[in-house]
């Protein structure tokens, strides 16, 4: 009825269109928008990060009603706690790598994977800017831009140098595949380099020198498979470096491996001593050059350079760029890590959640809970619990808040808990009365290792199936946001929320000895744990095909021994 109106709107149609043929063939961020119309009525999931967090909030996630994309800068999925073994060609690179398509191809899930690293987040905007990956033939210079509805960031932390010269420039991390690989490499190139002829021995003594810094769990680790390395097999092909070759484990504490039952520590440290790794306990790290590494003795503050060939910096994690620049638009500074609650939602955003390495569960809110469960038991108002009544709150504390449970575990608060225990009398009188504000200020002073759930894979992967099975059933508890019958009463929130189950923690400590630290305190170290090891490894992996490669590569090496040739 309106010819010139319907030829109006074809002419812009198509001139619309070429419009936008033009700009998508020109400008990488209309591209994205472009190929991506808000078509269906799905829900746009944007998923930031193929590590533990991110890969398993991708595997269980199964509700088809939304559109997910993932973005990270590596394609693949690593199995970090096998990193160490890396480093010494126990297993191979490929054999702990899972290609994200792999693991993404999913039949009911529709899900997309751009190889690229997000350098923005606009929660105001809903969108998310990134940057092709540098190692794509587009030079690392293009960029685009999607907007999401929902937004899950598990990109993870990265080294922490505390600001220390020198240890950018020239010591190795261990925290990615390829940190692995170059340490490889550097080990044996150091080994040809101390064959060579016309070195002094001074020289030779300097190259093979490997310095290891931080005795948490993975310096730990990777001290005792680099001297496996070389007493089994480096030492056969390289007689002459035997004399010559030394590894020191430098640690600013008063013991390596703090997280650990104290019994796992004393074992450790002894077991070192004899294999000749050099522990120096209380020794921080000032500077580093190319040659050598100072340090300053805690206590007396005497500085020692000493001379190395290679050095692996393994001090703890801190936040990425991107993570920082976010938590400053939203007002969380002077934090690690991204406060969440504990459903995993980001502080003073909507519909962005934050799980891995990269979050934190605010601590101001852990400890208002407390305040209130002590609150609660204290019925008489009187200030005191009874040791009855406050091993029940300790214990209820603790099924909210594993973190809490792990750190009555380590022995400061035990000790804690005895010194009250003990101020009052005899700890077997039920009627004997605790002081709920001293036991608080206790908690407070040592805060800062509450605030955090450890920065581990099972963290992490935990708290990707959390959130998944949240998201698998968001539809259903829009329809009906009461929620089940028996979560009302907490009025928050229509999921339960996030609860870590701690599953226990392992140290490798070479010789085919590992030391195990299960739930309940159980304490198990030897050869029966490697064996323990071995087998939770093995089932953890990813897929079908990561377990083979695994376990071949374990059989490998107990038939032919390591590869030395480094690559
Ligand atoms: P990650 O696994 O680090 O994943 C982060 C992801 O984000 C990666 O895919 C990365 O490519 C991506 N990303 C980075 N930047 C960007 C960006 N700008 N944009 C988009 N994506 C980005 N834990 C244990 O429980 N047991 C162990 O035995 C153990 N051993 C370990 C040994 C080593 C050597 C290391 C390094 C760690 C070990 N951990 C272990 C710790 C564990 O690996 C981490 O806690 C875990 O990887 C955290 O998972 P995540 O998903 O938060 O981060």
């Amino acid at each position: 009825d309106y010819p010139l109106l319907s030829k109006f709107i074809v002419v812009c149609a198509v001139s619309g269109g070429g419009l936008l043929a033009y700009a998508d063939a020109t400008h990488p961020m209309v591209y994205m928008l472009w190929h991506h119309p808000r078509g269906k009525q799905e829900k746009k999931v944007v998923v930031l990060g193929t590590g533990w967090a991110g890969t398993s909030f991708l595997k269980k996630l199964n509700n088809p009603s939304y559109d997910v994309q993932v973005i990270s800068p590596r394609n693949y999925f690593a199995f970090t706690p096998l990193l160490p073994s890396v480093t010494c060609g126990t297993v191979e690179a490929r054999s702990i790598v899972e290609p994200v398509r792999n693991i993404v191809r999913k039949k009911n899930v529709d899900i997309s994977f751009w190889e690229a690293e997000c350098f923005k987040i606009d929660a105001e905007n809903k969108k998310v800017y990134c940057r092709c990956n540098q190692n794509t033939n587009m030079n690392g210079k293009e960029e685009f831009v999607v907007d999401y509805d929902y937004l899950v960031i598990a990109m993870g932390a990265r080294p922490n140098t505390f600001n220390t010269p020198g240890v950018m420039e020239y010591c190795n991390f261990l925290k990615e595949v390829e940190d692995a690989q170059k340490i490889r490499r550097t080990v044996i190139d150091n080994f040809e380099k101390a064959s060579l002829p016309n070195l002094s021995d001074e020289e030779r003594k300097r190259i093979l020198h490997f310095v290891v810094v931080g005795g948490g769990p993975t310096g730990v680790e990777f001290a005792a498979e680099l001297h496996d390395f070389v007493n089994e097999d480096l030492v056969k092909l390289y007689p002459a470096a035997k004399d010559f070759v030394k590894i020191t484990l430098l640690e600013a504490a008063d013991h390596i491996l703090n997280m650990f039952d104290k019994r796992i520590t004393g074992f450790a440290e002894e077991k070192f001593k004899r294999d000749g790794i050099d522990v120096k306990l209380g020794s921080m790290v000032v500077k580093v050059s190319d040659k050598e590494i100072s340090t300053k003795v805690r206590g007396n503050g005497e500085t020692t350079s000493i001379p190395y060939g290679m050095v692996v910096w393994s001090t703890g994690i801190g936040t990425r760029p991107v993570i920082r620049d976010f938590m400053k638009q939203i007002g969380q500074t002077n934090r690690r890590a991204l406060a969440t609650d504990e459903w995993l939602r980001v502080e003073g955003c909507n519909n962005v959640y934050a799980l891995g390495d990269c979050a934190t569960i605010n601590q101001r809110k852990v400890m208002e809970d407390i305040s209130a469960i002590f609150k609660k038991a204290d019925k008489d108002n009187s200030g005191t619990l009874t040791v009855k009544e406050f091993q029940e709150v300790i214990d209820d504390i603790c099924e909210r808040y594993p973190q809490v449970e792990l750190y009555l575990k380590n022995k400061k608060m035990r000790d804690i808990v005895d010194m009250l225990k003990e101020a009052k009398g005899d700890v077997a009188k039920e009627s004997i009365e605790l002081n709920i504000n001293e036991f608080k200020t206790a908690l407070s002073e040592v805060d800062s290792q509450m605030k955090n759930l450890p920065a581990t894979a099972q963290v992490a992967s935990q708290q990707g199936t959390y959130l998944a099975n949240c998201f698998n059933r968001m539809e259903e508890a829009e329809k009906n946001p009461e929620g089940p019958l028996r979560f009302r009463g907490e009025g928050r929130h229509r999921f339960r929320p996030f609860r870590y189950k701690h599953l226990g923690q392992f140290a490798p400590l070479g010789g085919e000895q590992t030391a195990a630290q299960l739930p309940g305190d159980w304490v198990s170290i030897g050869h029966s744990s490697q064996w323990l090891w071995y087998s939770v490894y093995a089932s953890k992996q990813v897929s079908w095909r990561t377990r083979a490669l695994v376990v071949s590569d374990w059989t490998r090496r107990f038939i032919f021994g390591r590869d030395s040739s480094g690559i």
